[in-house]
């Protein structure tokens, strides 16, 4: 399931909301188009309701990793496929749940910006951590346990960051979207070393959207992954927080209204397989 983020317009500050799966974003205040580069862990927060007797900057940010893909694994005689969506807490603490559950999904997250003044808590976890702990998962459901593992890959998976907010009062720490107390302080918490405040190097960047060979608006769908310049006919996708040329080609077609569908043109290379019929052919492509 897709999250669902706010985020503030890069160039005017307006609210502006998007899927976990958008890339571009088009202000309804200023009318400016957004590229989003995803290069690093991403960084969520929970919508909070802390009260306002508590100072933002008391707000302490808990990591939760966050895992979503899909594992494909070649075991015995079977290939099974497994659709994760899953949260684990990124420190080992006794006060907090190990999951999220569901309500990343079910909230309008926010990314992580430096208008949060609180001390996020450093996580344990690494993305490899997290990997193995959804190839665990994957296992506990699989139906060939105890054969023989072929292959397993992970097609399409994104791991992420979501803190939940904390906060303390009268000694005792209460979850901040809910308001509800979750039990006494625990040393962690008062450890200054435990935690960090925001650092610029998280903050999202936003390209604009415009054609860097001759400065025309690009264009594509919320979801594009390559942009398009009709003003001098060249198609576009983000590398290294810039936009380099993809180079494009189209069977063209005799009627005028005709809609082109695209289709990603990749060249492989393979050895040690014998190619013979269409089959093997097909096998490796
Ligand atoms: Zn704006
Ligand atoms: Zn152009």
């Amino acid at each position: 399931m897709n999250l669902s983020i706010n985020h503030s317009c890069p160039s005017c500050g307006a609210p502006i909301q998007m899927k976990e799966v958008d890339r571009l974003t088009t202000c309804v205040f200023c009318e400016v188009k957004n590229y989003m580069v995803v290069d690093s862990l991403q960084r969520f927060v929970l919508p909070d309701k802390v009260p306002e007797q508590i100072a933002r900057e008391d707000i302490i940010y808990f990591p939760y990793m966050r895992f979503k893909g899909n594992i494909f694994s070649c075991q015995g005689r079977e290939v099974e496929s497994k659709v994760l969506d899953t949260t684990h807490k990124g420190l080992d603490v006794a006060l907090l749940s190990s999951t999220l559950g569901v309500r990343p999904q079910a909230m309008k997250v926010h990314l992580v910006d430096d208008n949060l003044s609180g001390r996020f808590v450093r996580r344990k976890d690494t993305a490899v951590t997290i990997l193995q702990r959804a190839t665990l998962l994957a296992e506990a459901f699989s139906q060939s346990e105890g054969e023989t593992l072929f292959h397993r890959a992970f097609i399409g998976e994104t791991v992420s960051c979501v803190y939940l907010p904390l906060y303390i009062k009268d000694g005792i720490v209460y979850d901040g979207v809910l308001n509800r107390a979750l039990g006494e302080v625990e040393p962690w918490m008062e450890d200054e070393k435990s935690t960090v405040r925001y650092r610029q190097e998280w903050k999202t960047k936003f390209l604009a959207t415009i054609c860097p060979q001759c400065g025309a608006d690009m264009y594509g769908e919320n979801d594009s992954l390559i942009l398009h310049c009709y003003s001098c006919n060249t198609c576009w996708a983000e590398k290294s927080s810039k936009f380099v040329r993809v180079p494009y080609s189209q069977v063209v077609s005799q009627t005028p209204e005709t809609v082109y569908l695209p289709f990603w043109r990749i060249e492989v290379e393979t050895r040690g397989i014998r190619m013979q019929t269409f089959a093997d052919f097909l096998k490796v492509t």
